[in-house]
């Protein structure tokens, strides 16, 4: 993942509520289901993460209402951070290139997660998620520390993954790009659950799907 512009405070405000809204725009969240969460480096070297309040829909949300959490859990402001602060803070943790992080609960996504399925290589663009499967972790209560663990495991060399009888997990260098992943995973998790319905879909082997990811390194949709 290629190193983003640092954000200020104000701009990843606005930017969370941006994306939020965009998600359920085009139905990738509805209601209260779902999170997202953005990097920040403080001005004076206080950093941390900005994540979504707990419990609001976006029509109730205001750039106010996103809450600044420090790499020690420590919160400030008027919300409660999104009950899945766990995982967002501990991926941000873990891993030093991710600058964005989104969860949905997005219809086709969860829909496979219901069934413990992984997405395989059915489909070239799997490649989007960083290797030749979009793992599903595996069942644990929202909100818990273990859930944060087995997503953490699902994500390894990954940039999505499913969550059993949940949802999906996306991570970026942006969060255009965690979007934009997200939006893909959704995709790909619709035509898989089609396929299934006919038949077995053919599965590209490890070397198809290597060659992608070296393709992809020259196409900017997808090179960030
Ligand atoms: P929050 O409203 O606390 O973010 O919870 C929504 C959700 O999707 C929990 O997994
Ligand atoms: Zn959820």
């Amino acid at each position: 993942m290629s190193a983003s512009v640092a954000l200020s405070i104000e701009d990843a405000r606005e930017q969370l509520l941006h994306i939020s809204k965009r998600l359920v725009d085009v139905r990738l969240n509805r209601g209260t289901s779902g999170n997202a969460s953005v990097r920040v480096d403080g001005a004076d070297g206080e950093a941390g993460i900005l994540i979504t309040p707990s419990g609001m829909s976006v029509e109730q949300m205001s750039p106010a209402d996103m809450v600044w959490m420090d790499f020690s859990a420590r919160f400030s402001g008027e919300r409660q951070p999104s009950s899945e602060w766990r995982f967002h803070l501990d991926i941000m943790k873990q891993r030093t290139d991710v600058r964005a992080v989104i969860h949905t609960h997005s219809l086709f996504a969860t829909t496979l997660s219901t069934l413990h399925k992984e997405i395989p290589a059915f489909h070239y663009m799997v490649a989007v998620a960083g290797g030749d499967n979009i793992r599903c972790a595996p069942y644990a209560i929202f909100g818990s520390q273990a859930l944060s663990e087995e997503v953490l495991q699902a994500l390894e060399g990954r940039k999505a993954c499913l969550m059993a009888n949940h949802g999906m997990v996306v991570v970026g260098s942006s969060l255009d790009n965690a979007f934009d992943i997200a939006v893909e995973v959704e995709t790909l998790a619709e035509q898989y659950l089609h396929a299934m319905q006919v038949g077995c879909p053919h599965i590209l082997s490890s070397q198809e799907m290597l060659e992608v990811q070296e393709k992809f390194k020259g196409y900017s949709g997808w090179s960030k």
